[in-house]
């Protein structure tokens, strides 16, 4: 009996024609094979790419779903140099970022693979090399182009005018097609232009990829690139090898010391919020003697270059980085991701965890979790700096994201991938994660509690703190709960209260969990007040959503 390990995807043997009727069927499947063996030295696909090729081959439009890593570019870079099928013609690749199109530029060619790429950077002339090449008649057959210029470039179009007339237009490629979709966290305008190809380029069969389509957003994508019947594909998002875990926020040299206790000379990411955060982490770990360098979006591109191949050879063992660092890096053993701040979403926390352990090995995904930071993230999405504020309705959607995220963090007993996964319409069945998280491993002797009196009690203290406009901290509210410093709050006007000390016959950590249950059920709210020295604070209140009446509480924890 053999033991198959099983990574984030399976690997198929490539089927011979004989073995797959379907595939007998397919006249092209035999350059699809000799192809993958001769240019990409491949042996095997993963999940979904043989079907994916096919179908685009057959002219039909494809959605495909693969988490992170899974191996999305094989998808359409191997049926872009076949000939078979509808395959003939250039296939256009829309991608959202600079560096991601230079990195599958630079490795195509290296595979002995012309390809080309089209950015906003380069001016529309008619002399443009790239233009040059594409009219000619040995042009490349992979195209590279931001979104930004197939949007607003005249030049672009008349390419692609030119090419469709010609037939030479074998298939529009959006990657990281979430960007379209406005319930993806990395909603992008000129993505939005691209719901015209269908119209403008009838014929020309599109393939959608993206690693992190909620159902929601998936059916956005199809709806906006019109190809409501396209060939879905999709599979489960759970990355079984990465070990999720939540721990109390801690600071920078304590992180150095689990690096080096758990992953001495590993490689790895620590995201912080801020570019000063990045900055200031990465000579922290220095301090500590740990090869580490800062990524953000306020360095120049050469910078982020020389810093992200430093990262990539090894050269340096970590990189603190704000989410800038992101999309299209390629690096196999990244053994751990930290998060020092809580991320914004569990979307984006499942993408950001995702560029640990491509290789299948085993990784660490560490949340460090303060409530206080979840307070500065509510401030940043109601009062944005330096810019307007949002419409409603995308705070109202960026706060429902951020609270998932802080219900993630207090949640102690359930599995993490159940929370993770709930997010691709997933139903997680929680023994399936082999105690690959802190909760499975680690189940605490839990027994349910009803702690409606006390939430009650909590309610109706800070309904009185609201209506006598007493300014409360979380800190303030925990102590007065259990009895303790009332004096500066009578002071300040809380007259006519007197239950303080309604929660004293509970431990202090069950009135936190219940405090931070309250405010994530919206029950408790937090508002952001100025004081005089221009620093501001959050301070509880009632929420005033209508329907959580405190005598229609009850709370188990
Ligand atoms: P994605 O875009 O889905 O995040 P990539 O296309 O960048 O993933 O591929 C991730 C890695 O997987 C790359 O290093 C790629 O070479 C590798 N890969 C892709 N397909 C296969 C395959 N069939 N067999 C082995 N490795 C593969
Ligand atoms: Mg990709
Ligand atoms: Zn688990």
């Amino acid at each position: 009996q053999t033991t198959t390990v099983s990574t984030q995807t399976t690997e198929t043997a490539v089927a011979t024609p004989q073995e797959d009727p379907r595939l007998r069927l397919t006249p092209f499947y035999a350059e699809i094979v000799e192809k993958l063996h001769r240019f990409f030295r491949l042996r095997t696909f993963r999940t979904n790419q043989l079907e994916a090729i096919t179908s685009t081959m057959e002219g039909k439009d494809v959605f495909v779903l693969m988490p992170t890593g899974g191996g999305k570019s094989l998808c359409y870079q191997l049926p872009a140099i076949c000939q078979g099928g509808s395959s003939s013609g250039v296939t256009i690749i829309v991608s959202p970022l600079l560096a991601l199109m230079e990195d599958q530029v630079e490795n195509l060619m290296q595979r002995g693979i012309e390809a080309l790429q089209w950015t906003s950077e380069a001016k529309d002339s008619p002399s443009s090399d790239v233009n040059k090449r594409m009219y000619a008649s040995n042009r490349p057959n992979l195209l590279y182009v931001t979104p930004e210029k197939m949007a607003n470039s005249g030049q672009a179009k008349s390419l692609l005018s030119y090419l469709h007339r010609n037939g030479q237009l074998a298939r529009f490629v959006i990657d990281e097609a979430h960007c379209i979709s406005s319930w993806g966290h990395d909603f992008r305008n000129a993505y939005l232009a691209l719901g015209q190809l269908r119209q403008t380029y009838p014929g020309v069969p599109i393939m959608a990829l993206t690693a992190t389509a909620t159902p929601r957003a998936a059916d956005d994508i199809i709806k906006n690139l019109h190809i409501e019947r396209c060939i879905r594909l999709k599979q489960s998002f759970n990355r079984t090898n990465l070990h999720y875990s939540v721990v109390p926020k801690k600071k920078m040299n304590l992180i150095a010391k689990w690096i080096q206790e758990n992953h001495a000379g590993e490689s790895g990411i620590i995201y912080t919020l801020s570019k000063k955060g990045a900055e200031t982490g990465a000579e922290q770990l220095r301090n500590e003697g740990i090869a580490a360098e800062h990524y953000h979006a306020g360095m120049t591109d050469d910078d982020r270059k020389v810093v992200y191949r430093n990262w990539k050879s090894n050269r340096t063992q970590v990189m603190v980085a704000t989410i800038a660092f992101g999309m299209g890096i390629d690096k196999p053993d990244v053994r751990f991701v930290i998060h020092h701040t809580i991320p914004k979403s569990l979307d984006g926390y499942y993408q950001e965890t995702g560029r640990a352990g491509r290789d299948g090995n085993p990784s660490d995904c560490v949340l460090h979790y303060a409530y206080k930071d979840a307070n500065t993230l509510y401030k940043m999405i109601r009062e944005p700096k330096d810019q307007a504020p949002l419409p409603p309705a995308v705070v109202a959607r960026q706060e429902e994201a951020l609270r998932a995220v802080i219900l993630y963090c207090n949640d102690i007993s359930q599995c993490r991938r159940v929370h993770i996964l709930r997010f691709f319409g997933e139903t997680f069945e929680q023994k399936t994660c082999k105690k690959m998280c802190d909760n499975c491993a680690n189940p605490m002797p839990l027994e349910d509690q009803d702690m409606t009196a006390q939430a009650r009690s909590f309610v109706s203290f800070i309904q009185a703190v609201t209506n006598a406009r007493v300014d409360i901290t979380q800190d303030m509210a925990l102590a007065a709960m259990r009895g303790a410093n009332t004096k500066p709050l009578l002071e300040k006007g809380l007259t006519g209260y007197s239950d303080f000390g309604a929660c004293s016959a509970s431990p202090k950590e069950l009135i936190e969990l219940l405090l931070a249950r309250l405010l994530c059920d919206q029950i408790l709210d937090e508002q952001n007040i100025q004081n005089g020295s221009g620093f501001s604070n959050a301070y509880l209140r009632v929420s005033v959503m209508p329907l959580h009446h405190s005598n229609e509480l009850t709370a188990i924890i």
